[in-house]
C-alpha cells in the first residue's frame, strides 16, 4: 500500500515536472541560444572591427612608407648620386637612407636599381643593423618578377610586391624571410634613371598590427594557395616553401574558412574552434604573389572571455528555476496523490455510510453531526431533526444510568464500546439494536468524534422472545410450564438466605379432584378443556405477582413471593372458591400450601404432603404445612 503510494507520487511527479518544466526549458533554451547568438555577434563585430582597425593600420604603414619612398625618390642627394655616382654622394645617400631604415623598423633594405636591373645602390638593416653593401656585391635582378612588374610603372606610381621570400644571389635566404616590397620609378628630366625599392619585413608588420590587436586576436598573412606568409606563430609560415610546414594550410585546416575566402572579398567564419574575419589585399599588377590574405582570427573559447557571465547567469537561473519546480512538482505529486487518495477514502467512507448499518456520527461533544439514511429509515428521524441534539433523545428508559455510565467508560478506555441496546424510534415504539460506538481520535489522542453504527434486531429479538416464551409455558394453558417453574421455584430458593425478619415465599400444589372422571365421562378432549380452564381461572384469580405453572397432567403449582402462609391460604382458597363458582366446569380443585425455605425439595414435599391431606380429608379443600410444623415433627 506505501509503495503504491510512493509509485503514484513518482508518477505524479514526473507528470508535474513536464508540465511545469516544459515551458521554462524553451524559455531558458531559448534565452540561452540567444545570449550565444548575442555573443558570437558581438565578437564578429568586435573581429571586423579589430580587421578594419588592422587594415587601417597597415595602410597607414602603407602610406607612411610610400611617402618616404616617394620623398626618397625625388630627394636631392638620390639625383646628385643619379648625376654623379662619387664616393662622397654614395657615401651621403647611404647615411640618409641609413636614417631612414632606422626609423621604420619594417624596412630591411633600401635599393637603387637601375633601369637595366642592376643594383646600383643598397643598403641592409637586421634588426637595427644597418649594412652597407659593398659594390662589388650588389646584384643583378633584371629577371625578378618584381621588377619586372616596376618597369610597367608611369613616372610617380606606387608598386607593391609581395609577399614573397628574399633572394640573394639566386639563393632563398635562410632562414626564410618573407618580405613585401614597395617601390617607385625615379626620373630626372623625364628620363628614367631607375627604381627606388624598400623591401619591408613582414614579420615586422605582423608584429607591430599585432601588438595593437586585443589580447585573444591573432593576425596571419595567407597566399592564394593558402599558405601561412606571416604569422604571429612563425613556426606555420611559408608552408609552400618548407615542405614540413605544408600542412599549415588554410585549405586543409579551415576548409569552410577557405571557400568563403574564394568566394568574397571580404568576410566572416566561424567554427567550434575559432572566430575568423579576413579580407584580401591586392597590391598591384598581374604577377604573382600580388595579392594575399589579411585573416584575423580569435580563439572560439566562451570560457575565455567575460561575456560567459551572462550565460553562467542563465545557467545560474535555470538551475535555480528547476530546483524551484522539482520542489513544486514534489509538492503538487504529494498533493495530487494524497488528494486522490484521500478522495477514494470519502468514496469509501461515502460508500460505508450508505451501507446496511444506521450510523450517527456525532463530535468531540457528543452532538450528532451526521445520520445516514440507514438511520432515518429505522429510527423515523431525519438528519435536520436530529443534527446538534445529544443522542440520549433516542433513549427507551429501558436502560439504568449504570448502564450508560459503564458505556462511556468503556469507549475512554478502549476507544470503543459494543452491545445491545433499546432506543425509542420516533413513533416511541422499541427499536432494539445491536451498537458499536466508534471513538475517532486525532493526532494527540485527543476524541474528536464519535461513530455509532448499529442494526435493527428489534425482529430478531421479539422472535427470541417468543421462543424463549414457547419453550417455557405450556402449550395447553398458557401457564408457565414445569421447567419454568423449577427455574424460578430455585431461583427463590437461591436468593436466601432465608431469616425471620424476612417475608417468606409460599409454595402451593393444585390438584383437580377426581379427574380421571371426567376424562372416563366426556373424554379426553373435554379434559383438556377442563385443564385449561383451570389453569385460566388460577392465572386470572391469583395476584400479579404470584407465579402460576402447570407442573403435571392436572397439577399446578403456585409461589406466591412475599407471602405469609396464612395469606396464601386465604388466597388458595379464594382460587378454589373461584373455580368451584364457576359454571363452565363442574370441578374442584384440592391444594397444600407451604413456606418456602432452605431446601427446595423439602419445601415442595412439605406443599405435596398438605396435598395429601387435603385429599385424603375430603377434597375441595387447601391445607397448610408450615416448615415450622415439619421441624417440630422431625
Ligand atoms: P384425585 O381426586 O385423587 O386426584 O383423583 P384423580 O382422578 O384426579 O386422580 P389423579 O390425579 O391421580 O389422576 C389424574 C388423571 O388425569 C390421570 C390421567 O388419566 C389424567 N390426565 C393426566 N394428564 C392429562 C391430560 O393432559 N389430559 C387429560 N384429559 N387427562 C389427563
Ligand atoms: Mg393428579
Ligand atoms: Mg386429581
Amino acid at each position: 500500500m506505501k509503495n503504491r503510494m510512493y509509485y503514484k507520487q513518482i508518477k505524479y511527479f514526473i507528470i508535474t515536472i513536464f508540465l511545469i518544466g516544459i515551458t521554462p526549458i524553451f524559455y531558458f533554451g531559448g534565452q540561452y541560444q540567444a545570449e550565444l547568438n548575442s555573443i558570437q555577434f558581438q565578437r564578429q563585430n568586435a573581429a571586423k572591427h579589430q580587421l578594419n582597425f588592422s587594415q587601417k593600420e597597415i595602410n597607414s604603414i602603407a602610406s607612411v612608407l610610400g611617402t618616404s619612398l616617394q620623398l626618397l625618390s625625388d630627394n636631392r642627394v638620390l639625383i646628385q648620386f643619379i648625376e654623379d655616382p662619387s664616393v662622397k654622394n654614395r657615401s651621403l645617400l647611404e647615411s640618409l637612407w641609413s636614417l631612414t631604415a632606422t626609423n621604420y623598423s619594417y624596412i630591411s633594405q633600401v635599393r637603387f636599381i637601375g633601369v637595366d636591373g642592376k643594383e646600383i645602390s643598397r643598403i641592409n638593416d637586421d634588426n637595427n643593423e644597418i649594412t652597407i653593401v659593398p659594390i662589388d656585391q650588389l646584384q643583378d635582378k633584371s629577371q625578378r618578377d618584381y621588377f619586372i612588374y616596376a618597369q610597367s610603372l608611369k613616372p610617380d606610381d606606387l608598386g607593391f610586391f609581395g609577399i614573397d621570400l628574399e633572394v640573394e644571389h639566386g639563393k632563398v635566404l635562410t632562414p626564410p624571410k618573407p618580405s613585401l616590397r614597395i617601390f617607385t620609378p625615379v626620373e630626372v628630366d623625364d628620363e628614367r634613371k631607375g627604381y627606388l625599392f624598400f623591401n619591408l619585413d613582414v614579420y615586422e608588420i605582423v608584429a607591430q598590427v599585432g601588438s595593437s590587436l586585443e589580447p585573444g586576436y591573432q593576425i596571419e598573412f595567407v597566399n592564394e594557395e593558402g599558405y601561412y606568409l606571416a604569422s604571429q606563430d612563425k613556426r606555420k609560415t611559408l608552408g609552400h616553401i618548407i615542405t614540413e610546414r605544408d600542412n599549415y594550410n588554410i585549405l586543409i585546416e579551415t576548409p569552410g574558412l577557405w571557400t568563403e575566402m574564394k568566394a568574397q572579398i571580404s568576410g566572416e567564419f566561424s567554427d567550434e574552434k575559432a572566430f575568423y574575419s579576413f579580407s584580401k589585399i591586392i597590391l598591384g599588377g598581374n604577377f604573382n604573389s600580388s595579392s594575399l590574405y589579411l585573416i584575423l582570427s580569435s580563439q572560439n573559447d566562451l570560457k575565455a572571455t567575460k561575456l560567459e557571465h551572462k550565460l553562467t547567469f542563465i545557467i545560474y537561473e535555470a538551475v535555480m528555476v528547476l530546483i524551484l519546480i522539482v520542489f513544486l512538482s514534489i509538492a503538487i505529486a504529494r498533493y495530487i496523490a494524497k488528494h486522490r487518495t484521500t478522495s477514494l477514502e470519502s468514496q469509501l467512507a461515502l460508500a460505508a455510510l450508505n451501507g446496511m448499518s444506521a450510523i450517527v456520527i456525532t463530535d468531540k461533544n457528543n452532538r450528532i453531526i451526521k445520520v445516514n439514511e440507514e438511520f432515518t429509515r429505522l429510527s423515523g428521524w431525519t438528519e435536520s431533526e436530529v443534527l446538534g441534539q445529544p443522542p440520549s433523545i433516542f433513549q427507551s428508559g429501558n436502560h439504568n444510568k449504570n448502564f450508560y455510565a459503564t458505556m462511556w467508560k468503556a469507549i475512554q478506555t478502549d476507544g470503543i464500546w459494543q452491545g445491545e441496546v433499546t432506543n425509542k424510534r420516533k413513533n416511541g415504539e422499541l427499536l432494539t439494536e445491536i451498537l458499536r460506538i466508534q471513538a475517532i481520535v486525532d493526532k494527540h489522542g485527543e476524541m474528536k468524534y464519535f461513530i455509532a453504527s448499529f442494526v435493527d434486531i428489534t425482529a430478531r429479538k421479539e422472535l427470541e422472545n417468543r421462543l424463549r416464551e414457547l419453550s417455557e409455558k405450556d402449550v395447553l394453558t398458557q401457564c408457565w410450564n414445569r421447567r419454568k417453574f423449577e427455574a424460578e421455584f430455585s431461583n427463590i430458593i437461591g436468593s436466601g438466605p432465608f431469616t425471620k425478619e424476612m417475608e417468606p415465599s409460599c409454595l402451593a400444589i393444585v390438584d383437580i379432584d377426581h379427574f380421571k372422571r371426567i376424562n372416563d365421562t366426556y373424554g379426553h378432549d373435554i379434559g383438556d378443556k377442563v385443564i385449561t380452564e383451570v389453569g385460566r381461572i388460577l392465572d386470572v384469580e391469583s395476584r400479579r405477582a404470584d407465579f402460576v405453572a402447570r407442573i403435571g397432567g392436572e397439577e399446578f403449582a403456585i409461589i406466591l413471593p412475599n407471602t405469609q402462609l396464612n395469606e396464601a391460604e386465604v388466597i388458595l382458597n379464594r382460587l378454589r372458591v373461584a373455580i368451584t363458582l364457576n359454571d363452565d366446569i363442574k370441578v374442584t380443585i384440592s391444594g397444600g400450601i407451604t413456606d418456602i425455605c432452605y431446601s427446595s425439595e423439602a419445601s415442595y414435599k412439605r406443599a405435596d404432603l398438605a396435598l395429601y391431606d387435603s385429599k385424603t380429608s375430603g377434597r375441595n379443600k387447601m391445607s397448610c404445612f408450615s416448615s415450622a410444623e415439619m421441624e417440630q415433627i422431625t
